[in-house]
């Protein structure tokens, strides 16, 4: 239990530590969202789909990363399940002429996709670093070892 009032030593503390996600659903949002996973400030991509190689906010490295084709994989899934039970229900409740199906659901489908990729790669490395996986484990030693020492 912390009292109210700030502590002003701790409040002007700005340690890595601190910026630390509290769990992995903490590290996965800040990944979703495109930052860093370890500060949660510095943005984690340098182009639509590349990966900085360091934070440019705390230097966190995170060319360690290996997503791969993962959230090209997570991004089909997702956008297929949410897409397809739409264009169902509306192909068979409203039946719209057929040039607006053709260009129309191709379009919802491109931009849904195009519009979650980014998200969901951010979050699998984001993932992975929280995991320690790849070359990850280095820095989640680092991040571990503080948080075993500190008092409560
Ligand atoms: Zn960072």
């Amino acid at each position: 239990m912390t009292s109210p009032q700030s502590d002003p030593a701790k409040a002007e503390t700005t340690s890595a530590t601190e910026a630390q996600p509290k769990g992995a659903a903490d590290a996965l949002m800040r990944g979703f969202r495109g930052h860093c996973p370890a500060c949660g400030a510095g943005r984690m991509f340098r182009a639509f789909l590349k990966v900085a190689d360091n934070c440019p906010a705390c230097g966190e490295e995170l060319y360690h990363h290996r997503a791969d084709d993962f959230p090209a994989y997570l991004d089909i899934v997702i956008v297929g399940h949410i897409l397809v039970p739409i264009v169902l229900a509306v192909e068979t409740e409203i039946a719209p002429p057929m040039w607006l199906s053709m260009t129309m659901w191709p379009l919802v489908a491109l931009i849904a996709t195009l519009a979650l990729l980014q998200p969901i790669k951010g979050a699998v490395v984001a993932i992975q670093w929280f995991i320690g996986m790849h070359g990850f484990e280095d820095s989640k030693g680092r991040r571990l070892a503080p948080a075993a020492t500190e008092t409560r």
